[in-house]
């Protein structure tokens, strides 16, 4: 399925033909970090369907296990894109939150479990409100009696 996809500055803009029976979350602390999110959710490409506008910019992450991942991201807002092999890349892993299509996918697995949020599966009984609302509800008029 073809997607477009941009930075939330728009200084980078993307299209890829996406797999949708590939589509994951990871729970893993590398996640979590680069993310800014409790959990990341990605979608594979092929790396040739990738066709990129604008500059980025790439940080290569090195596993535990030694394996090399370039993070790519935009260089003006920082907002998280995509990552592949740092040589000869073959597929693409696309961050779904920056894909215009991201409601249209849905995870078939998540991984890296163990590190997973302990509130992740709790998520759909947190109070919720429509759109944004203050943090915390106001706290109760003091002297009040
Ligand atoms: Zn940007
Ligand atoms: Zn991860």
């Amino acid at each position: 399925m073809q997607v477009e996809g941009a930075c939330h500055c728009g200084a980078v803009s993307f299209t890829a033909h996406v797999d949708p029976d590939r589509v994951m979350v990871c729970h893993c602390s590398d996640c979590q970090v680069l993310s800014g999110a409790p959990l990341r959710a990605v979608v594979a490409a092929p790396y040739e369907s990738l066709v990129v506008t604008g500059p980025t910019k790439s940080y290569v992450k090195v596993a535990q296990s030694g394996n090399r991942r370039a993070q790519v991201f935009c260089p003006e807002c920082g907002t998280p894109l995509w990552a592949t092999a740092p040589e000869n890349p073959t597929s693409v892993v696309i961050r779904l939150g920056c894909v215009k299509q991201r409601a249209l996918f849905e995870p078939a697995v998540q991984i890296w479990q163990h590190s997973a949020m302990p509130w992740v599966t709790r998520l759909a009984s947190v109070p919720a409100s429509p759109q944004q609302q203050a943090f915390l509800p106001a706290a109760p008029p003091t002297g009040a009696a």
